[in-house]
């Protein structure tokens, strides 16, 4: 059969069922599976539920839904082409909270179409990129009664959270990995028409620094100008942190940051994304952070130390003459090839202590830690994948990175040689921020390159 025969018999497929696979992706977003907050856990439940259920009327899946000390992974398998090659493809259900809610144009789980894009929480991290790839093999099954590689699947309801469940599954169950190709959708391309596959993730460390100063609050008046204010002592902590030049000030730090090599760098320099662009999309009067490092290097290859919150002291109507008595930052670092979260994160505890003042108990509480990782672009996988691409979408791949981190991915780093981290979704999605989405010609798109890169993979190893 001519490729071109394969790919059409694919799209006409698809054309047939755009209505349903738009509908099923609404349902599936309209779930409000935020791991983080408990009040949600019966929600991730059910899309936890709706993933099994899509994965066993997609094709000839044995689907089990496996409890963990967290949230429930969704493992299925097909291992009905032997000889042929496995591939696992990783995904998570779980979605961040939706807030600030005002921000929202409609509403985060009332799935809503617009210009040609489907607005709700998770459409692009990570649902509709898992869908999309379920709607690839639902497809293949369609067209060609079978498919034509061995698959395994990996949904996960913690990615959000640290993917405890998972990291524990699987140090468990090592087989459930067993693949010649990862294939990751937790990601985005570079730009519109520009395929891209991260070369490295960032890892990260949550860390939560708590400030005590008195037994209590205190009147301002009274005590004001000799009783020491948590607030405020806080503030002065997290700036011996970090400097004004966004260098982070925790001794021993960068120690084993390694700089890309200067063929990526200049790899980087002729992508279509800019800094003009890059500022205007984040919303931002100017950029700042290590400017002797382009922005691209800073957001990519440099590691971060980034306040998410502060919560202290009297902030409701009117005026309170309060000396706070405590107060509390949620932090995170985000790490880069080489350095190791453990070691990190004991830095950053010792560098608290000792720029913490005597007259304060400083306490820092980190939650979860994330490897960085780096993946190889030389497999066979990667070949055929920048292959489809060319086929597909008429270019082939630019090697880019994420700022991002997936925890899960590290492991199964080691477990395979070729960890494809490879989405659909475009730089300007949304995620973890107010009204996300992804677009509706990129999950087209995407479901026949994913098909087209499974029947590759096949068709490459006779
Ligand atoms: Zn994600």
């Amino acid at each position: 059969m001519a490729k071109g025969d394969e790919v059409s018999k694919v799209l006409t497929h698809l054309e047939s069922k755009h209505d349903r696979i738009l509908a099923e992706l609404i349902e599936f977003a309209a779930i409000p599976s935020v791991s983080t907050d408990p009040a949600h856990a019966s929600d991730v439940d059910a899309a936890a539920r709706w993933v099994a259920d899509a994965l066993s009327s997609a094709g000839p899946f044995s689907v089990r839904t496996i409890p963990t000390t967290g949230n429930p992974v969704v493992y299925a398998e097909w291992l009905g082409a032997p000889g042929k090659p496995t591939v696992l493809v990783y995904g998570h259900y779980d979605v961040q909270p939706p807030d600030p809610i005002g921000e929202w144009i409609s509403p985060p789980f009332e799935p809503t179409v617009r210009d040609g894009n489907l607005y709700a929480r998770g459409t692009a991290d990570d649902k509709g990129q898992v869908f999309t790839v379920i709607a690839a093999l639902e497809a293949l099954k369609a067209t060609r009664g079978s498919l034509p590689v061995n698959v395994r699947y990996l949904i996960e309801g913690e990615e959000e959270t640290g993917s405890k469940g998972l990291t524990e599954l699987l140090t468990r169950e090592p087989d459930r990995t067993r693949a010649e190709a990862v294939l990751v959708t937790d990601v985005n391309i570079v730009a519109p028409g520009r395929p891209s596959v991260d070369a490295a993730l960032r890892g990260i460390i949550h860390a939560e620094i708590h400030v005590r100063t008195l037994k209590a609050d205190l009147h301002s008046g009274i005590y004001g100008g000799a009783a020491p204010n948590a607030i405020e002592t806080l503030l002065q902590l997290l700036g011996k942190l970090k400097g004004d030049d966004g260098r982070i000030r925790i001794p021993g730090f960068y120690d084993r940051v390694k700089r890309p090599a200067a063929a990526e760098l200049r790899a980087w320099r002729s992508l279509p994304v800019k800094e003009k662009g890059f500022r205007e999309e984040a919303g931002a009067k100017g950029l700042n952070g290590e400017k002797q490092f382009s922005f691209l290097e800073r957001v990519w290859s440099r590691p971060t130390l980034e306040v998410h919150g502060i919560v202290g002291g009297y902030t409701g109507a009117g005026s309170k003459t309060v000396i706070p008595a405590e107060a509390t930052a949620k932090i995170s670092l985000r790490l880069v090839p080489d350095q190791r979260a453990t070691v990190s994160a004991a830095q950053l505890v010792k560098a608290v202590k000792r720029a913490a003042p005597k007259y304060a108990d400083v306490k820092v509480s980190v939650y979860s830690m994330v490897d960085p990782a780096q993946t190889r672009l030389d497999s066979r996988a990667y070949r055929i994948l920048d292959e489809a691409f060319r086929e597909v979408w008429g270019r082939g791949i630019a090697p880019i990175r994420s700022g991002g981190s997936i925890p899960i991915v590290p492991l199964l780093q080691q477990r395979s040689e070729a960890v494809l981290l490879c989405g659909v979704g475009l730089p300007d999605d949304r995620l973890h921020a107010p009204n996300e989405k992804l677009t509706l010609d990129q999950i087209w798109k995407g479901i026949v390159l994913f098909g087209r890169f499974f029947e590759l993979l096949a068709e490459r190893d006779a």
